[in-house]
């Protein structure tokens, strides 16, 4: 066996602890600063807070990042960052504000326009402004990730980057603030965690310390993601799906995310599913796949968490998605030859290639038709 391991973002977990906000900037020395965030936190009065209790620290507040974001809202959150001449970003929300304000930090400081890095990764920056990362859901993991997926809608593209320069500096994780989050987004978020975790464990990338983050997040998930959709306002499980989250952030970071993330592009841009639930839709009939060529490692990781076999699991995941109101097939789409042609076409990802098992074109095709 040979590997290896790094993970340079610090982390502060906690009920409570986006409280320690100021202090965390104090200590990265920033004295200008942007807070990137979605309209959600206006109404609910935290953007206010959070910029008054900072005062003077924070400059300018970007706070109109949709999901999925697009380039345009990266290069509106670059064009407030040059204005003020921040020194560190504060990225506050979902996956899709943390994903815009990494992409911000590091292209600030080169003179390419968004849509360069988008069609060229390697023409990345190698260092950007320090920044700090609170996830307000229980899904990416991309307070602690290399990753930043962005979308170009007028080309239909969704995308992740990858590069060191997209570590944020510090993560604060404060499972108080998903509290308010809607049961369907619950539940979307939580199934991204969970394929996190079963995609990285079964990558062709796999190692064991990441297998070791992968096993936990599954067993929380399972044990935890009803009660948070059933019971939204159940601190200890939001705070289990908090933990899970962050351990499958770190579980793929190494190995790689690949056939359920792969389809989930296509079929967000396309038809636009939200992220989470775009993966959840393709996650069991992969399992079923990949168990028909388990080598072991999917037998040992269904016994580990109390189940008879790779099949169990599959099933006990898919009688989840039902418990959870994610969507079992693609039906309501009633889609054409066409559209099934154009998803089979664009689900060709390269990280598909991690999959333990070769997925062709055939084999997307015959999954999509059985789902329509
Ligand atoms: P999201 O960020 O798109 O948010 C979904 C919705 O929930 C938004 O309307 C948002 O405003 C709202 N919301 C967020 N937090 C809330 C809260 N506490 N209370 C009420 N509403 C809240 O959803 P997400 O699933 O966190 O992120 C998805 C995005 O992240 C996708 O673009 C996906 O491709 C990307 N992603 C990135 C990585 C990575 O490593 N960078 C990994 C997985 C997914």
């Amino acid at each position: 066996m040979s590997w290896n391991y790094a993970q340079p973002v610090t982390i502060r977990f906690g009920n409570g602890r986006i409280a320690e906000l100021v202090k965390e900037i104090n200590a990265l020395g920033g004295s200008k600063g942007i807070l990137i965030t979605s309209p959600s936190f206006e109404k609910s009065g935290l953007i206010q807070k959070i910029v008054s209790d900072s005062q003077p620290l924070i400059k300018a507040v970007y706070s109109n990042v949709n999901p999925n974001p697009d380039i345009t809202e990266c290069e509106g959150c670059i064009a407030l960052i040059r204005e003020h001449q921040c020194d560190f970003v504060v990225a506050l929300g979902g996956g899709s504000v943390l994903d815009c304000a990494k992409a911000a930090a590091l292209m600030a400081t080169a003179d390419l326009p968004v849509s360069a890095y988008m069609d060229n990764a390697s023409l990345l920056p190698a260092k950007g402004l320090p920044l700090i990362a609170v996830p307000t859901t229980a899904g990416t993991g991309s307070e602690i990730s290399s990753v930043s997926v962005l979308s170009d809608h007028t080309k239909k593209v969704k995308k992740p980057l990858a590069t060191p320069a997209f570590f944020p500096t510090l993560a604060i994780i404060d499972p108080e603030l998903t509290l308010t989050v809607p049961p369907h987004i619950t539940a979307c978020t939580g199934m991204d965690v969970l394929c996190h975790a079963l995609e990285a464990f079964w990558s062709r990338q796999h190692q064991p310390i990441c297998d070791s983050f992968a096993i936990n997040a599954i067993r929380l998930v399972m044990q935890n993601l009803k009660t948070v959709y059933d019971e939204p306002n159940n601190l200890p499980a939001r705070e289990r799906m908090a933990e899970a989250s962050l351990l499958a952030g770190l579980a793929f970071t190494v190995p790689r995310t690949n056939c359920s993330h792969a389809c989930s592009y296509p079929l967000t841009n396309d038809l636009g599913i939200p992220h989470g639930e775009a993966c959840a839709i393709t996650i069991d009939y992969f399992m079923r796949i990949n168990a028909q060529a388990d080598d072991g490692r999917l037998r040992m990781l269904a016994g580990m968490l109390g189940y008879g076999s790779a099949s169990e699991l599959a099933d006990a995941i898919t009688q989840l998605k039902k418990d959870i109101g994610i969507m079992p097939d693609l039906k309501t789409f009633n889609l054409t030859d066409g559209q099934i042609e154009g998803l089979v076409q664009n689900s060709q990802n390269p990280i598909l290639k991690l999959n333990p098992v070769e997925i062709t074109p055939a084999m997307l095709r015959e999954m999509y038709n059985q789902m329509r």
